[in-house]
């Protein structure tokens, strides 16, 4: 989400004369986009502004601006930082230009907006011009996951024009990439309705290219997240589409039939569950229990066998118990996760939860359920992993690997990393790869020839 903004902001500060440069040290401006979903994450911001203090002292013609969650949850207190002569809030960008230019131009702009989605922003790719490119279609949230901080920080949440959503695509398509990933915090909700559509910045109505049976004049119906992925997908049968994230309470079959019926849509799905437990589930104000969440799970092994499932986890959420937390890794196991993030419970200034419960789970048992939880995804991954070697699968060449120039990396349509030796492939092929062995991370192969 936040490499998404920041290509936002690249192309509004290209656009204005401003250029990016590779290197820190020869930045006459620095912006730092921020998160708010963690406490360790603003810890990690806030060392970075320690750092431009300090170089700021040596070279006092340097100016620092911090953009997102943070700036919008922190406000005034951020720009008391020595470091910070601007904050902008997610959905101010558009106001960065003329507060760069003008020395009258307040240095706080951290509104929330009701309809600002940047449709008309192509975002500036720069370093991340390549292969696989994210692209925002939606902003928000209207969930209060009693944990979560991002309603408070990234405002209501609103769906981008799905025209300006299929251009994108078409142009990153032409320009060489192969991959999309369509991103939002509940895609599943995506709905544009195009009568009561309030976007400014939308695509103009003159556009020549939208198509005629959903022009917002006359009325037609809601464009869902299903639509516009079928949309997305049927751009080309060479261009991969992935989403993320899924919200367990609103993923409809719909679109699992969608992803059935488009070979280029990638069998992965990311549907959090946070919890294995009802009493937490409840507690979080996910709006699913767990039997709801495991009839979501059998609905994809219906519809779409070998599909991937990943998850996020959150261990030690207010007055969990040992039972509550044996709930999550029974259910882990019930469900065979093939990857998931994991994460100790931090609470958040002002989220229903740090308003209405204690965070009494003391740290060190936040921690050790946490490390109970990633030991189990590390078996689970790895055996994920291992029923995969013997398979041939279809990779995506994203690049060379880390660890050796004679070595390509990309990943299966199922989320795998997968590396193998170069041949005569190159970057942005789809190769045939067959697996030969892997780690709980990385499945390794070699190509092959023979048809899938
Ligand atoms: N919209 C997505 C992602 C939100 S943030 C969703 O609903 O899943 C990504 C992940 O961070 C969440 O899924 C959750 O597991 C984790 N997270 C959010 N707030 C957190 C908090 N206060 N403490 C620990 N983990 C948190
Ligand atoms: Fe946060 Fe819940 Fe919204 Fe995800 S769905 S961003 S966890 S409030």
């Amino acid at each position: 989400m936040n490499v998404s903004d920041s290509e936002v902001v690249a192309r509004l500060l290209s656009d204005s004369g401003y250029r990016q440069c590779e290197r820190l040290e020869d930045a006459r401006i620095i912006f730092v986009n921020t998160c708010s979903v963690r406490e360790n994450a603003e810890k990690r911001v806030m060392g970075r502004l320690d750092l431009f203090a300090r170089m700021k002292k040596k070279d006092p013609g340097l100016k620092v601006g911090v953009l997102g969650c943070m700036a919008t949850r922190l406000k005034e207190k951020l720009l008391a930082h020595p470091a910070v002569d601007w904050v902008v809030g997610p959905d101010s960008y558009r106001n960065l230009p003329g507060m760069l230019g003008s020395a009258v131009a307040a240095p706080l702009e951290v509104n929330l907006s009701l309809t600002e989605t940047y449709a008309d922003i192509k975002p500036f790719r720069g370093e991340h011009h390549g292969i696989s490119a994210f692209v925002t279609i939606m902003r928000g949230c209207n969930n209060m996951c009693a944990y979560c901080i991002v309603p408070y920080v990234r405002g209501r949440e609103r769906s981008r024009d799905p025209f300006s959503i299929e251009e994108e695509v078409k142009d990153l398509f032409a320009e060489g990439f192969r991959e999309v990933t369509l991103l939002g915090q509940n895609v599943n909700s995506y709905c544009w309705k195009p009568d009561n559509h309030t976007n400014q910045g939308a695509f103009a109505s003159d556009r020549g290219d939208r198509p005629d049976s959903l022009t917002p004049e006359d009325g037609q119906a809601p464009v869902t997240f299903a639509q516009l992925l079928e949309r997305v997908a049927a751009i080309s049968p060479l261009l991969r589409v992935r989403y993320t994230t899924s919200h367990p309470k609103d993923m409809q079959d719909d679109v699992l039939y969608a992803m059935a019926a488009h070979p280029n849509i990638c069998k992965h799905i990311h549907l959090p569950v946070q919890s294995g437990s009802n009493n937490m589930l409840k507690k979080m104000n996910r709006g699913y229990t767990r039997e709801e969440y495991l009839d979501r799970i059998a609905a994809i092994r219906r519809i779409l066998p070998g599909c991937t499932i990943s998850s996020d986890m959150i261990s030690g959420f207010c007055s969990e118990t040992e039972e509550d937390h044996a709930q999550t890794l029974s259910l882990m196991e019930e469900v065979r996760f093939d990857q998931a993030f994991m994460f100790h419970y931090s609470q958040r200034p002002n989220t229903l939860a740090a308003r209405h419960y204690p965070d009494d789970v003391s740290e060190d048992v936040k921690i050790r359920r946490l490390n109970e939880i990633i030991a189990l995804q590390n078996r689970l991954s790895l055996e994920s992993n291992r029923a995969d070697v013997g398979k041939v699968f279809e990779v995506l060449v994203e690049g060379v690997s880390k660890r050796s120039e004679e070595f390509f990396f990309g990943r299966t349509g199922t989320n795998k990393v997968c590396v193998f030796p170069k041949m005569d492939s190159r970057v942005g092929d789809y190769v045939k790869v067959h697996v030969n062995s892997c780690t709980a991370a990385t499945l390794k192969g070699e190509i092959v020839t023979e048809t899938l």
